[in-house]
């Protein structure tokens, strides 16, 4: 296709110029080209060139991940804002991206990380295990892939997972699910739980605002539904006039029901103008109500509002008797009525992860510079 041929750069035509250690899933093609076979856009390369998410490169014959050990910056943030609402609920996450995306989203909302070059955002050199270490020593159950797609890190992501489950700290991807089949086994085979942005539900959604195709992110979602045992909640963000219209999100909510069942959670949040999409308005309250209604109306038992003061919208419902399970306030728990995973009225199971009490660390963002963190008391 036209867009995946053009999305390749050169740089320098100087293989030596590449700084990477090695990437996997690529092959030799007859034209002397390699492909990359991590994600969906299958990138072509000739020596000195990168693919579209700019952090994949040739060097020599083989193809390397410019961004190993480099971050874009970490922060501690409240689990929720990821977001996931069913996954320890109320704790910190120890979140850092790097740079790029294999995405081309004309509303991305983290354009300033997700566009970025692959060194010019790099603020902290960071090892697997400082960052488990840093987790362990802030108090954060787990650590977030966030901020860029860490699909297009799976080498620097799964060493940092592998070092987290040796301290018992989760990990937590936020990514938009597009990725192939043989490397989306192992990527989510270390990951404890996902948020997968599920962008529209329209293939000319898909095409004309990422460049992307609706397909595999789909079979993401189903396989993470029947292959694994990783807690994922999906998020949508609604832009207004490009994927509100009530007829998409009740058949968006429908392949959800379907395929997946009512008990994964559903976010809907509230677009603001950025990046490339600065002439749409921001999404009215009214319109993310409106959707949870929808989702609601199909079946769908946890359906969220995000990015909008909504506690109502925001608080999770028993599904057999409607009581108040955990109640929130943006990132604040207000309410909590869950013993052993259940609900204290009716004793119906809750869908998710939890422990005995919430976390309360509210709704606050801590920067943290990894080298402060690790350095001895
Ligand atoms: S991961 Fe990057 S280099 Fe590989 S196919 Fe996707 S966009 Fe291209």
């Amino acid at each position: 296709m036209k867009w995946m041929l053009e999305h390749v750069s050169t740089v320098g035509g100087d293989a030596q110029a590449i700084d990477g250690v090695p990437g996997r899933y690529w092959h030799a093609l007859d034209d002397g080209r390699i492909q990359c076979d991590l994600c969906p856009r299958y990138c072509k390369l000739h020596e000195g060139q990168r693919g579209l998410c700019f952090v994949r490169a040739r060097q020599g014959d083989r193809m390397v991940l410019t961004t190993y050990g480099r971050s874009s910056g970490f922060s501690i943030d409240p689990i929720e804002k990821k977001p996931l609402n069913h996954f320890l609920p109320g704790t910190p996450v120890l979140s850092f991206g790097t740079a790029g995306c294999n995405l081309t989203c004309k509303f991305c909302q983290n354009w300033d990380i997700s566009k970025a070059r692959a060194l010019d955002r790099v603020q902290d050199l960071a090892s697997p295990e400082a960052i488990a270490a840093a987790a362990a020593q802030t108090g954060c159950r787990s650590v977030a892939f966030t901020y860029n797609d860490p699909v297009i890190f799976l080498e620097y992501a799964v060493d940092v997972a592998a070092a987290c489950r040796e301290q018992n700290i989760k990990t937590v991807a936020v990514s938009a699910g597009y990725i192939s089949a043989e490397p989306r086994v192992e990527f989510f085979r270390h990951m404890d739980a996902a948020n997968i942005d599920l962008k529209g539900f329209t293939e000319r959604f898909y095409r004309s605002l990422c460049s992307a195709r609706l397909g595999p992110v789909l079979e993401t979602l189903e396989y993470l539904k029947r292959e694994t045992g990783v807690w994922f909640e999906i998020t949508t963000l609604l832009i207004p006039g490009e994927n509100d219209a009530p007829a998409e999100i009740e058949a968006l909510s429908r392949w959800i029901m379907d395929r997946l069942g009512p008990d994964v959670p559903l976010h809907f949040t509230a677009f603001h103008p950025d990046w490339k999409m600065r002439d749409k308005p921001r999404t009215p309250p009214a319109t993310l109500q409106t959707a949870r209604r929808i989702a609601r109306d199909v079946g769908l038992r946890h359906v969220f509002t995000g990015n909008v003061h909504d506690p109502a919208g925001q608080s999770t419902y028993c599904s057999g008797c409607g009581s108040v399970l955990i109640g929130r306030d943006g990132y604040d728990i207000t309410a909590w009525n869950l013993a052993s995973g259940a609900c204290t009225g009716c004793g119906m199971a809750c869908p998710g992860v939890f422990e005995e009490r919430p976390g309360t660390w509210g709704p606050r963002r801590r920067p943290v510079l990894l080298g402060r963190v690790l350095q001895p008391a």
